[in-house]
């Protein structure tokens, strides 16, 4: 099957429409030999207009530091909720459907479709400009993500919180945001 593995639109940045160029945490440049994570919150208001809550593009190895950070029972937390078998199979079987149709209908892991006023996160991982295979971005819907809230420890939470305070931009509505704001770590 002819994949086109070209990163969707959807990934580019906010603040200049174009791809992410560099590593949010080290500011590694995400060129051919880096493998990152490209993951947005929007919130899609009434009119069915999806505004941008936050971005980041992060690379394997800061990511993989922060989950690290975490305490082992939210490691444990976060992998029952998001590293299924099931996620995983399906995650194979999209790649080689037509997934760009419709992957930002519903929530992989819910399969509901994003409804107005819903919060949701896009997920993809990268090499340079290509999407690794078997590996298409998907969405996390509200129910999914007020799950893993509701999971994760307290402990978490802060530090997941300070990450984004520090990481994700100094605007201060986003501050506010991310005071209740979930940030998930794939
Ligand atoms: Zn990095």
């Amino acid at each position: 099957m002819n994949q086109d593995t070209s990163i969707p639109e959807n990934f580019h940045s906010d603040s200049d429409a174009h791809p992410f160029t560099a590593c949010k945490v080290c500011s590694a440049a995400l060129n051919d030999s880096t493998r990152y994570v490209i993951e947005k919150a929007y919130k899609r208001l009434t009119d069915g207009e999806d505004v941008t809550l936050f971005e980041l593009a992060i690379c394997i190895a800061c990511a993989e530091k922060q989950a690290q950070k975490m305490s082992s029972e939210s490691r444990k937390t976060i992998e029952r909720l998001m590293g299924s078998k099931d996620f995983f199979e399906k995650r194979q079987a999209r790649w080689l459907s037509d997934w760009k149709s419709d992957w930002t209908d519903r929530c992989i892991f819910s399969d509901e479709e994003i409804q107005p006023n819903d919060e949701y996160h896009i997920v993809g991982h990268f090499k340079g400009t290509e999407i690794l295979p078997y590996q298409p971005p998907f969405v996390i819907g509200q129910k999914m993500l007020e799950r893993m809230q509701d999971e994760l420890s307290a402990e978490t939470k802060e530090e997941l919180d300070n990450f984004g305070r520090q990481f994700l931009g100094p605007d201060p509505r986003l501050k506010i945001l991310l005071e209740d704001y979930q940030f998930v770590m794939v």
